[in-house]
């Protein structure tokens, strides 16, 4: 062999090395329990599941650590699909939910009950500058060939902003892969190099966003993960990181269907929406619309037609006028949540009429705020009753033991 032509560039005038530094990549594992299926994973094998990641990569430094809790869902993962998107709603709730969770991708492992159809999904965050969508989860199977460690490597791609290449029925392929031929299908194009075992990797490999083997990473790929990195606020203290009493609203486009799941009240670190085309409605008893936030939805990979929202909005100190939460955009209402409570006024030429959730509250009592009178016992989910226009009433809902107390104004 000759050694003496093992220059690069081959004029032998040695180039300056590019050296960037990127943010550290923090990455917590969650222990998944699905169907009674407990995911396989433990700070043993940690380093088993990010071995490609940290090989092909921009990486850099990182720490990983493994949640201390097994999160249980009471979904069932099938290998067409099913259950997988609801089970990355629950985990992006979770890491927000978590103390500092939000500054820590989140890859749920879990075990299922075949070998063959999904084996991963992972979010494809719309933006590197906020915190939200850096969830994915994938199988616990590490042989053969390491299955675990390339489904993580591709999801954490999606997490970093990557949409598929095109090999191997990919459902989207991302419309800016590069259009030169040594690029088509899919191939990496460029030579990569795996620093551990020192070795070129041909020109004719698939990139590992796309779903054909052999896999490394194309110079493209790794040049716009390099990009979204270094954008990439997470893992970096800056601003305000306290926690603070939030609603958290979630929900997703699923298969042409719109779905706000159940708000819960809790105290984290504020995640604002993404201001889109979507917008979320409070409404009060008198149908009053007392806030709103626009937001955007963000796709999950590697299952068809979903995309998903979450975020917390600032609890005011007077949430509980709120009766009903709806989504809607231009075409109109696509989802809401209405509460228990859920009392509606309408007014009527000579008297007000009142509705309510009969089951949950056999009894209201109407009375007149500034007097305590009472104007009505009512039952039955629905009545009408007469009061002057403007009068500050109180409708207290009886459940038969407790009791539920609404201010409004009478229409
Ligand atoms: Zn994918």
């Amino acid at each position: 062999m000759d050694e003496t032509n093992n220059f690069f560039p081959s004029s032998g005038t040695p180039k300056n090395l590019d050296t960037q530094s990127i943010p550290l990549f923090p990455i917590t594992f969650v222990v998944v329990n699905q169907n009674n299926l407990t995911g396989e994973v433990t700070t043993d094998t940690m380093d088993e599941f990010l071995d490609l990641l940290l090989r092909m990569h921009p990486i850099g430094k990182h720490t990983s650590q493994l949640r201390l809790q097994t999160y249980t869902t009471n979904l069932k993962l099938s290998n067409t699909g099913s259950g997988w998107s609801e089970l990355l709603s629950e985990l992006d709730t979770v890491r927000n939910n978590d103390a500092g969770g939000s500054s820590q991708y989140y890859y749920g492992v879990v075990k299922v009950d075949y070998q063959q159809g999904v084996a991963g999904v992972g979010y494809i965050p719309s933006s590197a500058n906020n915190s939200g969508f850096r969830t994915a989860i994938g199988w616990d199977y590490l042989t053969p060939a390491s299955s675990g460690s390339y489904v993580l490597a591709h999801e954490l791609g999606h997490n970093f902003g990557r949409e598929h290449a095109p090999c191997g029925n990919v459902a989207d392929a991302d419309p800016l892969w590069p259009k030169e031929s040594s690029y088509s299908n899919g191939k990496i194009s460029a030579y990569g190099f795996d620093r551990v075992t020192k070795e070129l990797i041909p020109t004719t490999y698939f990139d590992l966003m796309g779903y054909c083997e052999p896999q490394w990473i194309s110079d493209y790929t790794y040049k716009n993960v390099l990009a979204f990195r270094k954008k990439s606020s997470l893992g970096k203290t800056a601003g305000d990181n306290s926690e603070r009493p939030q609603v958290w609203i979630w929900g997703r486009y699923d298969s042409g269907r719109f779905i706000l799941e159940p708000a819960f009240q809790t105290t984290m670190v504020p995640l604002p929406p993404e201001p889109g085309p979507y917008r979320l409605e409070g409404i009060d008893a008198q149908g009053q619309v007392v806030f709103f936030y626009d937001f955007q939805t963000t796709k999950v990979a590697d299952l068809l037609n979903h995309e998903h929202f979450s975020f917390s909005i600032d609890r005011p100190a007077d949430y509980e006028r709120i009766l009903t939460l709806r989504v809607r955009d231009d075409t109109g209402i696509l989802a809401q949540q209405q509460g228990t409570a859920a009392i509606q006024l309408q007014p009527a030429k000579t008297h007000t009429v009142l509705q309510w959730h009969a089951e949950s509250y056999p009894l209201v009592v109407i009375r007149d705020h500034t007097t305590g009178a009472i104007l009505a016992l009512a039952r039955g989910g629905t009545t009408s009753f007469v009061a002057t226009p403007g009068a500050q009433l109180t409708a207290v809902l009886s459940d038969g033991v407790q009791s539920e107390t609404y201010a409004f104004t009478n229409p």
